[in-house]
């Protein structure tokens, strides 16, 4: 058996940021990762390249947190965006703002942020073991004295769990945490996946596969009522729609999908043009190519690939002339260019999931501390904790800060 300060659970952002703290402090730190490497889940983040964190004001993170950012209002004024940037350029990495305030290593390499967080755990000779899995957390009379892993116990004055969520589980996170807190009595919010790509009846995007769309304005209808709306890009696929503005969406729309409520999204391809310029754009160009082809046409207003779509939506003979549109088929084209219509069917799962809703109750953990208030000794750190945001670097910061407090809590409290 052996003794440590601390325990940390899990060694991705939330969990290193956690023990670096511990150690810079002066604390005995032992880091338990059921992996064979550390940090599986932060290696494909920005797809490889990994959005580190993002440059909005405090209230602008809180705002864009779900369900209760303001629980992490004393997390991001302890150690916030500047702070990670600081210590990342400390070891050795370069960092790059690019558009929508994220922020990326200049040298678009996920690895070189793990690099510098294992390079500044080992510097202050933080122990990781990895292929060790947690499978108990050890509570005496409502104090934390240790934890049991690979069936050997160990002891520690103080546990931070910091083992994800339950996206992507072949990063390790697949929702262990939830029961190792479930056992010493801690209450789970539903997880659901959130920043997931969703499902569409009808072979419409299946059609559009591979096609991307920038500056489009999706609306998310749930039983005909206007329920949300997102501006930017979006993407289709085999099996419905995805990219940004969906992902984003697709928090909203998971909930309405499991109340078994109908959802739709819209998707207006020329938000920029109200109906009435939309129309004389339509008018003009009809009127100026009176004797072409209307499949010649539409190109100036679609992108190919969602040419022969249309047609088929609109049951227009492709082969007619411009000039013999009549106002009433005009009408129609220009409907459908903005409000082409998917039905939700379903969402992706946990496999295709950026990040999971839901996780341990905000109300039973201590904002100031990240400490539990049910266990003494027991601290929770990142994703596993019921808060998630929309992409763009929020949710890792989300570990960084709350891992950052609950390792400074844990040798403050001591
Ligand atoms: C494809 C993808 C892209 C993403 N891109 C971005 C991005 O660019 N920017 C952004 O801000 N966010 C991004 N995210 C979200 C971000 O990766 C997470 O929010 C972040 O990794 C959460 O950190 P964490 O330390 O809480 O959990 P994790 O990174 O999931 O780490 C938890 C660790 O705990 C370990 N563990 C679990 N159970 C046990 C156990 N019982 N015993 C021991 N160890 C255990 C796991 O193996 C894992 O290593 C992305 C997510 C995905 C899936």
């Amino acid at each position: 058996m052996s003794d440590f300060d601390v325990i940390v659970v899990g060694a991705g952002p939330a969990g290193l940021l956690a023990a670096g703290r511990v150690a810079e402090l002066g604390g005995n730190v032992l880091v338990m990762e059921k992996m064979r490497q550390e940090g599986r889940k932060l290696l494909i983040t920005g797809k490889g390249r990994c959005n580190i964190t993002n440059d909005s004001s405090v209230a602008d993170f809180i705002t864009n947190v779900y369900p209760n950012g303001r629980f992490l209002r004393n997390a991001f004024s302890q150690f916030f965006s500047k702070d990670i940037i600081e210590l990342l350029n400390k070891y050795g990495v370069d960092i790059t703002l690019e558009r929508g305030g994220r922020y990326f290593p200049t040298s678009n390499k996920a690895a070189d942020i793990l690099q510098a967080l294992l390079k500044w755990v080992n510097e202050l000779n933080v122990e990781i073991r990895c292929g060790y899995r947690v499978e108990r957390l050890i509570v005496e009379n409502n104090v934390i004295t240790g934890i049991q892993a690979n069936g050997q116990e160990f002891i520690a004055r103080r546990v931070i769990l910091a083992t994800g969520g339950k996206s992507y589980p072949a990063t390790g996170s697949n929702g262990d945490g939830y029961e190792l807190s479930r056992q010493v009595g801690h209450s789970v919010e539903k997880v659901r996946p959130a920043l997931v790509p969703l499902e569409t009846r009808g072979g419409v995007a299946q059609r559009l596969q591979g096609l991307n769309l920038k500056n489009v304005r999706a609306v998310v209808w749930v039983n005909d009522k206007k329920k949300g709306e997102n501006f930017g890009e979006m993407i289709f696929t085999h099996f419905g729609l995805s990219g940004p503005i969906i992902l984003t969406l697709s928090r909203l729309v998971v909930d309405e999908l499991h109340n078994k409520n109908k959802v739709e999204i819209i998707v207006d391809l020329k938000p920029a043009l109200d109906e009435q310029k939309l129309d004389n754009r339509l008018l003009r160009d009809l009127n100026e190519n009176g004797k072409k082809r209307i499949r010649n046409v539409f190109p100036y207003w679609l992108p190919a690939k969602m040419v022969p779509v249309f047609f088929d939506l609109l049951e227009l003979d492709p082969e007619k002339e411009c000039h013999q549109i009549s106002s009433k088929e005009r009408k129609q084209i220009r409907y459908l260019l903005k409000n082409l219509r998917f039905r939700i069917t379903n969402h992706r799962s946990f496999k295709e999931a950026i990040i999971t809703a839901g996780g341990i109750f905000t109300k039973e953990i201590s904002p100031k501390t990240m400490e539990s208030k049910l266990v003494n000794g027991l601290y929770f750190a990142g994703e596993m904790i019921d808060l998630d945001a929309k992409t763009g670097g929020y949710n890792l910061q989300i570990a960084y800060s709350t891992g950052w407090l609950a390792g400074n809590s844990c040798m403050k409290n001591a």
